[in-house]
């Protein structure tokens, strides 16, 4: 199985892609993690990368497109999931054409809808447990509120990351997703109308539900 996730930064796209990673044994392509793996290895490709995202602007397309589709042919044999890839609108019409010259089946794209002042929220309500940083925090989600200042799992103290704080590092990124002309929901957008045609299957969650309900949702819908 081969699925595309879409969802802004602070919709759970990323719980949500786990979970279904693990169900049905894709492999998880990350874009953004193929780059951190660049930048940690000190590869050419990640130093020419580092600096855009540094930045949080997105890294030229004569460098990520060729890096995911080779990862998504060496690493996504057996099915993936890919997450964070297509951005724009030029990455969602290579992926489609490299797919079909390919041969590979799209068999699910998957949009988690949130409004981008909640999402914003919910990013700058993550706090993070001092024990152990999967414990869910959130002052502004009521199902895992914090214990006053407290972890809600075990008590613990409670921080903020710096980066979850940064109001114009949110913007920039969420300018880039909420753009709907050229941006990441046109590149959603470009495969919704490909659905339409019944190519692929294009399935919406509403994103402000509680994760195991979404996760419901979205396992009864993949067959
Ligand atoms: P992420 O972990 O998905 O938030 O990605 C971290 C950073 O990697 C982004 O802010 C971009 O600078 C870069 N990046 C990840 N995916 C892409 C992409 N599809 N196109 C361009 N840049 C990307």
């Amino acid at each position: 199985m081969n699925i595309l996730t879409f969802g802004p930064n602070g919709s759970g796209k990323g719980t949500q892609g786990s979970l279904v990673k693990q169900k049905y044994n894709l492999a998880h392509i990350e874009s953004g993690g193929i780059f951190r793996e660049h930048i940690g290895g000190g590869t050419e490709l990640g130093k020419k990368a580092k600096a855009y995202i540094d930045r949080g602007d997105l890294v030229p397309d004569d460098i990520t497109i060729p890096m995911v589709l080779e990862t998504l042919k060496t690493k996504g044999q057996g099915g993936w999931l890919l997450d964070g890839f297509p951005r724009n609108t030029v990455q969602a019409q290579k992926l489609w054409e490299a797919l079909q010259a390919e041969g590979i089946k799209l068999d699910y794209v998957i949009e988690i809808l949130l409004p981008r002042e909640i999402a914003k929220n919910r990013i700058m309500g993550r706090r993070i447990c001092k024990n152990d940083p999967n414990h869910p925090n959130n002052i502004f989600i009521d199902a895992i509120k914090p214990n006053g200042d407290k972890c809600r799992v075990c008590g613990g103290d409670l921080s903020a990351r710096s980066d979850d704080q940064d109001e114009a590092a949110i913007g920039k990124r969420h300018d880039i997703y909420y753009d709907t002309n050229t941006g990441t929901l046109a590149a959603a957008y470009f495969y919704k109308d490909l659905a339409a045609k019944g190519v692929t299957k294009y399935i919406e969650l509403d994103g402000e539900g509680a994760i195991n309900d979404i996760k419901d949702k979205l396992l009864a819908q993949l067959a």
